[in-house]
């Protein structure tokens, strides 16, 4: 076997352990109002500290947990996780949550958001599921299923990275979105390229006409948030506001006296 292939080996079997080990924990970015930065609530990105490798990211190992399955109770745990931490927050803040389209192939996703929903006490209307086109490519009539199930909670769901892979105009159709992110790669070239910026606001037309909030991602810099503005795009999260970490808590909390 050569090394990577070992390597890869030897992560999987690793990852197995590591919600035992408790070696997951989510980091939150802050999600924000593009005019003045206004707080709206944070997404949860998922973070593995290897004991041996450090700080493993998102976009290494859950290729690896999604061919092996381990995302399915990595996943479960992400959910439950984040809307008990959320459920501490202000009660106007949001939290979104990361799917993979290998959980919507789980028959009982919807169970598992009711359940996580129940057990924290989180309002269904703070939660939203962020979930990229790869999973609308299976079984597009059990997916539109288990969304309106999911949306008859009352949690929202989002549209992640639209733009890339294989967006179809037709899946905005289709599937019950709630809002659109666009994806950073648009915004990191806005400035220097009017394609992308072109790309920018014809997204930012098609989520005016379907009603649908467009958010801005990887936004990093005063230039690139003037830009996104003033192409209609309402929402925004990137470094420029805030950079992936733990979410500061007020110190008295409504009703709740700590200290
Ligand atoms: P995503 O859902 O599109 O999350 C946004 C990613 O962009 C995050 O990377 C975030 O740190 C990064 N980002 C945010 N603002 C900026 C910016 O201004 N500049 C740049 N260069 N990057 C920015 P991260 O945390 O490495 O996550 C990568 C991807 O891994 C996520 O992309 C998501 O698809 C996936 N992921 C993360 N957590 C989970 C999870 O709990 N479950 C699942 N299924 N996927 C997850
Ligand atoms: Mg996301
Ligand atoms: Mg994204
Ligand atoms: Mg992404």
């Amino acid at each position: 076997m050569d090394e990577e292939a070992r390597l890869r080996r030897q992560l999987e079997t690793d990852l197995r352990h590591a919600i035992l080990r408790r070696q997951l924990r989510l980091d939150y970015q802050p999600l924000v109002r593009t005019a003045d930065g206004e707080l709206s609530g944070y997404e949860a990105l998922l973070r593995w500290d290897h004991p041996e490798r450090g700080a493993v990211g998102p976009d290494d190992f859950i290729p690896i947990a999604e061919e092996t399955g381990a995302i399915i109770t990595i996943g479960e745990w992400v959910l439950r996780e984040a809307c008990r931490e959320a459920a501490r927050w202000p009660d106007h803040l949001q939290v979104a949550v990361n799917v993979s389209p290998v959980q919507f192939q789980v028959a009982t996703l919807a169970d598992l958001v009711a359940s996580a929903l129940s057990e924290s006490g989180l309002d269904p209307s703070r939660l939203e599921l962020e979930i990229t086109e790869s999973a609308l490519l299976k079984e597009r009539a059990s997916t539109v299923a288990t969304l309106h199930r999911i949306k008859a909670l009352g949690v929202s769901v989002v549209m992640d990275d639209f733009g890339t892979g294989y967006s179809s105009l037709s899946n905005l159709q289709s599937f019950p979105f709630d809002k659109i992110k666009i994806d950073r790669s648009f915004i990191a070239s806005m400035e220097d390229d009017a394609a992308a910026r072109s790309i920018v606001r014809a997204i930012v037309g098609i989520g005016r006409s379907l009603d649908l909030p467009i958010v801005a991602e990887g936004v990093e810099t005063e230039a690139q948030r003037r830009l996104v503005l003033e192409e209609g795009c309402a929402n925004a999260q990137g470094f420029f506001f805030g950079r992936p970490g733990r979410v500061a808590l007020p110190r008295v909390l409504p009703g709740i006296r700590f200290g």
